[in-house]
């Protein structure tokens, strides 16, 4: 059994980044890149009006006769004199002639004649030539997660594909001869099946949409023959339940079977200590236990940051913060804990129903409050570590 730091550890060094490949930039989003991106045009490609108002050359003149009217996408290449304006809109070209764009707010027209009650200071409303990014600046760095913004940005640069890592493909395989599909009869022995809905959605949280999922009996030739399907189809295995020390649990049996190297069994914590990691060439499998709410701390604790190694970001972990614990607390187990609560602002409330087969208060919680293996007593208000997860 080992600690927490050191199964962190392993799985970060056996999670290797997926390969690259060329996307759309409309279906880009969670991806992240694998190159850096260089703007291949100016942004604004023009000098472009802020404002809706007059388009003038700063200087004297306070009257303008208005001599032509540029909308947003117009190109209007006709000489401005110095004692003429043109009518303009947000986001169209400003003239070549023209160096200030006054809003209309601030003026007043009469008969095609021009007067500016406010007169702004030269050059304002006109946002320069490549004000945002120049051509050949860097738009993205490597390893920069594309967001909505993201998309936008590239997108109206005009860049259309860009190159990032692939999103691992993922089994789920849910184990079990209790376990009943939501939406039938439950009969009499049966509960319904939870863990690959759960495990899906938490998924998801990370841009991973379409795992696929299989279920197996407690028979070890089936599991067997299906772990050796997910194995050789997909890039990470994520199993439910089967990993424990019971009679009927196969799972561990049918990935040394499949020639899975372990890589480590059992963690000393609470919930979630039958967690089995192994891997075959670059091939990666958790075995999480069967208990809902131990299989989803190990997923966010564990999966989690090696899915992420792999989708190629940087920061893979849950984020740490601290916040003042509301009670006293203690831990008599010498295992580190993973308690479900909920954190706000400063601080922190452990919510109640931690066992590992329950639910019900992980539903409304948005983080852990991690208690290390070696501290025996926390005092209400004193600081520890939360992870966010929600
Ligand atoms: P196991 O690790 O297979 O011994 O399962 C531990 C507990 O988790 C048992 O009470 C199972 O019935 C339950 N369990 C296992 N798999 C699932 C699942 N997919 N959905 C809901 N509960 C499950
Ligand atoms: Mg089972």
């Amino acid at each position: 059994m080992i600690q927490v730091a050191e199964a962190l550890n392993i799985i970060a060094e056996n999670s290797s980044k997926m390969p690259i490949a060329k996307i759309k930039v409309s279906k880009s989003l969670g991806y992240v890149l694998a190159e850096a991106i260089y703007s291949p045009i100016n942004m604004p490609p023009f000098r472009q009006s802020a404002m809706d108002g007059y388009a003038f050359t700063h200087g004297e003149l306070t009257q303008f006769e208005v001599v032509n009217i540029a909308q947003a996408g117009d190109f209007l290449d006709d000489e401005i004199k110095k004692n003429q304006a043109v009518r303009i809109f947000t986001g169209a070209f400003v003239p070549d002639d023209t160096d200030t764009v006054v809003m209309q707010e601030h003026t007043s027209v009469k008969d095609n004649l021009l007067e500016i009650e406010k007169m702004p200071e030269a050059f304002a409303n006109v946002r320069a030539k490549g004000e945002q990014i120049k051509k050949g600046e860097l738009v993205f760095d490597v390893n920069t997660v594309i967001t909505p913004a993201a998309i936008g940005f590239l997108a109206c640069l005009g860049i259309t594909k860009i190159k990032v890592f692939e999103k691992p493909k993922v089994a789920i395989l849910v184990t079990g001869n209790e376990l009943v599909a939501a939406g039938n009869k439950l009969p009499k022995g049966k509960i319904y099946e939870s863990n690959s809905l759960m495990l899906e959605a938490a998924l998801k949280t990370i841009g991973i949409n379409k795992p696929t999922v299989f279920k197996v009996k407690d028979s070890l030739k089936k599991t067997i023959s299906t772990v050796e399907k997910c194995i050789t189809n997909f890039d990470v295995v994520l199993i439910s339940g089967g990993i424990s020390v019971g009679d009927y649990d196969y799972v561990k049996e049918a990935l040394l079977e499949n020639g899975v190297t372990e890589l480590f069994y059992k963690i000393n914590q609470k919930p979630g200590k039958p967690l089995f990691f192994g891997r075959k060439e670059n091939k990666i499998v958790f075995a999480l236990p069967g208990n809902p709410a131990s299989s989803l701390t190990c997923f966010y604790v564990y999966a989690f940051p090696a899915l992420k190694k792999l989708m190629g970001f940087e920061a893979i972990h849950l984020p740490k913060m601290k916040r003042k614990i509301n009670v006293d607390f203690k831990n008599t187990s010498g295992k580190t804990l993973f308690l479900k609560a909920l954190y706000e602002d400063e601080k922190v409330t452990v919510l109640e129903s931690q066992s590992s087969a329950m639910l019900n208060t992980f539903s409304i919680a948005n983080g852990f409050v991690v208690v290390p293996h070696d501290v025996t007593a926390i005092k209400a208000n004193e600081e520890v570590v939360v992870l966010p997860f929600n």
